[in-house]
Order: structure tokens, then C-alpha cells, then sequence
């Protein structure tokens, strides 16, 4: 079935002429930033499984030192990375949450930030229990709401940190007027774009100054490796980065490099297929008389889907749910069997999620009450097995909820 949903042609058009090399995203992921390895013509990247490199004399260098600070099977996938973003520059690391340990530290104590109350469960507990504790300050905002963004400002404010779509609830920020607010007090935009991947949007294009993904998720796209990354274009705060990065170790392995950029050959392919699932199975749940309501930004009632089409190519792969019933929860847990019980997203494998006590179980109850993660909301990552299939399991999984009458 096609999907006619976006007021422009989500997969047409966005796509060509992608980067300064004239090539689609669609090519840039596939064949890499270089196409083939120069020196053997190898069509697969080499894993340059090597700590150190040799220097031919005292002052010369073949570019190469030492695998912390630059690898050359880290470096194409940096160089990938960067043409499928549109920056100038990209940084990998070992994590999404080694990347935005490096973001974090080029800011000072006393500065304030910004940052999306409705976010990864990590980057809350990283900012608040250790960043908070070294004199940094933070707002969490609703940041879908433009004003409160707006109110949140202080003179001390030095970045606004936000994940558009939100985890786990779906809500979209506007990235031009973020930008252009903190660009006004000198600061930076900073977006994890994790969850639609630079497949379906481009937030440097929009005016965000860094951009961080957890290349776990849809870059590696096969829940086999964990990496992170830093996308960006401004040449002394990548200088800083790197300062920062060699210092503190959390650099991309030579093998998960090579592991990331085979799964970013198929990113095209599986984003497309992630996303005609995630309608199939979003329309069907919304129709469930078990289900109370569902969070997707690809549905036209979704309060944001006119800003979503205006700054995204796609909607993704990613569905929140709450049940009627949160009786329903532990049965929907046990009872999938394609699906799986598992933390993470962005795989070709379906996941289920129980926020409430899985990602977001380091932020404190109040304001994950706010936030509308409460015990009746479940997230699915969809992947790319067969919709109808997915459905069944979903369907068999909720008979045993009525069957055994929420007991
Ligand atoms: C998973 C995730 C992270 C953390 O990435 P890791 O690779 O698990 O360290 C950060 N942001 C978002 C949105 C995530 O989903």
C-alpha cells in the first residue's frame, strides 16, 4: 500500500543533490564518503584494526598516529556521517552518551541550558546527577511549546538542547525558531536527531549548530553495536571537540566503526520500510478498543504534523502508546513473541519498550508524570519484518489481556 501522507512528497525530490558532492543520500550512504579504498580497491572499508602507526621520520606523519585520536576506519564513517548530515565535520564516538558527555564539557559551570523535559532517560541523568553537581544549571522545557522555550532565556543561557521527535512522546520542537533564538544571545542549538536519522531530517540545514545521534539505533540499524556522533560545521568548536574527544578516550573501536558503516549501506532501504510499517501498525493500534490513544507524528491530527513536514522528509519508525487499562501492561510484555521485550530502537528488529521503567527510569516521577510517561505507556520501535505479522503478534498478545481480565 502507498502512504500519501506528507504535504510534500516525503521520499521524492529531498533526496537528490543531498550534499556538496551532488550525490543523493541515498548513494552517500551506500558507498561511503569515498566510494572504494584507494590503495587495494577493496569495496568494503578495511577494519584498520590498529592501535598506533608507523611515522617514516621525525616530523612526517602519514596522517595517522594513534587509534584515540583518529583511525582510518573511524575516519570514513566520520566522513559519511558528515555528507549525509550536510556538516562539515563529524566526530565518532563510542556511544551516543560518550558523544554527549564530549558536548556537555564545552560548556563552563555556571552556564544554563536548555534542554527538552521529554527526552533519553540518559542524557537527563547525565546532565542533572553529574553536570548539575559541577555548577552547570538546567531547564527542562517542553520545548514543543515555543514560548516556554522563550521564557525559559537567561543571561547565563549558553545552549538549548532538544530531541525532535521527543522520546517517548512523540512531541515536535521547531528547529528554525530555536535556532534563531539562541543565535541571538551568541549560543548553540544542539539536536539529537537519533530518532528520525539524517535520513528523514537535516537539522544543520535548519540552523542547529551541533547535531549528536546514538549510532546504536538507526545508523547501525541492526541492534548488533553501540556508537555515537557529533555533526557539525563550525571549525574552532570541532577543534574543541577533538581536544576533548583524545582527552577523554570515548572513542568509536575500529570494529564497531566498520559494523556502522555496513548497516548505514542499507539506512535508505530500512528507514523507507521502518516507516510504511509504523503507519500500518499506528492506524491499526489507533483502531484497538484496548488502546487509548497514539502518538505518532505521521498522522495529520498529530498537533505538530504541519511543523514536522516543514523541517522532516519522514516520520520514522517510532509509535507510543497508552492502553486503556495498565493491567494490560505486563500481559502486552510477556505475551509478543515477534516483537520483543527489549530497551533500544532504530534496529530492523521490532522492540517494545516500557518507558516508565526502562529509559526513563532515572528521571523522577513528577516530571515524568508531566511529561505524560506514566504506567499506561508503551513504545514500539518498529522494524522491518512483515506489518501483517507484526500486527498478529500484537493482536494474539492482547486477547491474553482480556482473557485473563486485568486481574
Ligand atoms: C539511545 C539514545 C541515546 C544514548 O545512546 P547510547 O548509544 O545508548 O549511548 C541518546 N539519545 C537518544 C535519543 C537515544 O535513543
Amino acid at each position: 500500500m502507498e502512504e500519501t501522507h506528507c504535504i510534500h512528497p516525503p521520499h521524492e525530490g529531498a533526496q537528490k543533490k543531498h550534499s556538496a558532492s551532488d550525490r543523493s543520500l541515498d548513494t552517500i550512504a551506500v558507498r561511503g564518503a569515498s566510494l572504494f579504498e584507494p590503495h587495494t580497491g577493496a569495496v568494503s572499508t578495511p577494519i584498520y584494526q590498529s592501535s598506533t602507526f608507523r611515522h617514516p621520520g621525525l616530523f612526517e606523519s602519514t596522517g595517522f598516529d594513534y587509534s584515540r585520536t583518529i583511525n582510518p576506519t573511524r575516519t570514513e564513517l566520520e566522513r559519511t556521517l558528515a555528507l549525509l548530515e550536510q556538516g562539515r565535520f563529524c566526530l565518532a564516538f563510542s556511544t551516543g552518551m560518550g558523544a554527549i558527555s564530549g558536548i556537555i564539557k564545552l560548556y563552563r559551570p555556571g552556564d544554563h541550558l536548555i534542554v527538552s523535559e521529554d527526552l533519553y532517560g540518559g542524557t537527563y541523568r547525565l546532565f542533572t546527577e553529574y553536570y548539575g553537581r559541577y555548577g552547570f544549571s538546567f531547564s527542562w522545557v517542553d520545548t514543543s511549546d515555543f514560548t516556554r522555550v522563550e521564557r525559559a532565556l537567561r543571561p547565563e543561557t549558553k545552549a538549548i538542547f532538544i530531541e525532535t521527535p521527543s522520546n517517548p512522546m512523540m512531541k515536535v520542537t521547531d528547529i528554525r525558531r530555536c535556532a534563531e533564538l539562541i543565535h541571538r544571545k551568541g549560543g548553540q542549538l544542539i539536536v539529537d536527531n537519533t530518532f528520525l536519522s539524517p535520513y528523514f531530517q537535516n537539522p544543520l540545514n535548519l540552523g542547529a549548530d551541533m547535531v549528536i545521534h546514538s549510532g546504536t539505533k538507526y545508523l547501525s540499524g541492526h541492534n548488533d553495536t553501540l556508537s555515537g556522533f557529533i555533526v557539525l560545521s563550525d571549525t574552532p568548536l570541532e577543534q574543541s571537540l577533538r581536544e576533548i574527544q583524545k582527552s577523554e578516550g570515548a572513542s568509536l573501536s575500529p570494529f564497531d566503526a566498520w559494523l556502522t558503516l555496513r548497516g548505514i549501506k542499507t539506512l535508505a532501504l530500512r528507514m523507507k520500510t521502518c516507516e510504511q510499517n509504523a503507519f500500518r501498525i499506528a492506524r491499526w493500534l489507533r483502531e484497538h478498543p484496548r488502546v487509548d490513544q497514539v502518538f505518532f507524528t505521521g498522522f495529520e491530527d498529530h498537533p505538530h504534523y504541519a511543523l514536522s513536514c516543514s523541517q522532516a522528509r519522514g516520520f520514522g519508525g517510532m509509535i507510543s502508546f497508552y492502553v486503556k487499562d495498565p493491567a494490560d501492561v505486563p500481559v502486552l510484555l510477556k505475551k509478543v513473541s515477534l516483537i520483543l521485550f527489549a530497551e533500544s530502537l532504530g534496529g530492523v528488529e521490532s522492540l517494545i519498550t516500557y518507558p516508565l521503567i526502562q529509559t526513563h527510569s532515572a528521571i523522577p516521577e513528577a516530571m515524568r508524570t508531566a511529561a505524560g510517561v506514566n504506567d499506561r505507556l508503551l513504545r514500539l520501535s518498529i522494524g522491518i519484518e512483515d506489518a501483517d505479522e507484526l500486527i498478529a503478534d500484537l493482536e494474539a498478545a492482547f486477547t491474553y489481556c482480556s482473557k485473563e481480565g486485568h486481574t
